[in-house]
């Protein structure tokens, strides 16, 4: 897969993109089958700095509101030049995306979809948002939100959305079950994931429970179904209606 990223803030990315796992997931690693081979990267990461591609001559992107009011708002010319120059640089036509608090609400299900693209591309806004003009102009466009709250960019939006999509790229995570059974999976019905124990068997007398020391696995299997329903029923009984209505 391959991301784009259009941002006033490229140099937020850094640390993100640069450690643990996503950072793993775009460097060639040996192929656990045969480790005198390499896999190829699952992701490769692009930023661009939408005001390189500003034609103001001060290095303006942004300018105040018509009709008043506070703040100041992205213009049309750098991110319609920026996505322009981005779309070229590769002949896989991108899914659009742009970061927006108004937006379709991130979920397990929209992240799985995007995990099946080739390519995307994701805008990320600042200051008071983007002209709406743009925005319309970029249709066939996603707008995503990752809650309902304001953060002062969508760099932050992006990188979560890169992170939940990459971790599930084919050989990204260790053990690939890994991503399949987590809370709110596809695999395990949408629910929440039941409840995890390591060593050591107690801790400050609390024992972990006996079925999960009993080796039989179609057991293990069962309790943790029921703990998986069970939680989710406690904690998000709106999953199950979901689950249900579809
Ligand atoms: N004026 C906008 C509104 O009230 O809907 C909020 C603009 S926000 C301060 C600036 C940028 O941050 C947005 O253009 C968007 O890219 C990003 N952003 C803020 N909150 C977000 C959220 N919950 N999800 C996705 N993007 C968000």
């Amino acid at each position: 897969m391959r991301i784009d990223v259009l941002t006033l803030f490229p140099e937020m990315f850094g640390g993100v993109l640069t450690s643990s796992i996503l950072k793993r997931a775009s460097e060639q690693t040996p192929d656990p089958k045969d480790p005198t081979r390499h896999r190829s990267p699952a992701v490769s990461y692009h930023l661009t700095d939408i005001r390189q591609y500003t034609a103001d001559k001060h290095g303006n992107v942004d300018q105040r509101p018509f009709g008043g009011g506070p703040g100041m708002v992205m213009q049309c010319q750098p991110i319609w030049d920026a996505v322009g120059a981005v779309e070229k640089q590769d002949p896989r036509v991108p899914r659009r995306i742009v970061m927006t608090p108004q937006g379709r609400r991130l979920d397990q299900r929209l992240v799985e979809e995007l995990a099946r693209e080739q390519r995307l591309m994701i805008i990320a806004g600042h200051y008071e948002g983007i002209d709406e003009r743009v925005v319309r102009r970029l249709d066939p466009i996603d707008e995503i939100s990752i809650g309902d709250y304001v953060l002062t960019g969508g760099e932050l939006p992006a990188m979560v959305l890169i992170d939940a999509i990459v971790r599930l790229l084919p050989g990204v995570l260790g053990d690939e079950q890994s991503a399949c059974h987590e809370s709110f999976s596809q695999q395990i019905g949408g629910l929440l994931d039941h409840s995890h124990y390591t060593r050591p068997q107690v801790w400050q007398g609390m024992e972990v429970p006996d079925v999960l020391l009993s080796g039989d696995h179609a057991k293990i299997d069962a309790w943790r179904r029921e703990q998986s329903q069970h939680r989710t029923a406690q904690r998000r009984p709106d999953l199950i209606d979901g689950a249900s209505a579809q």
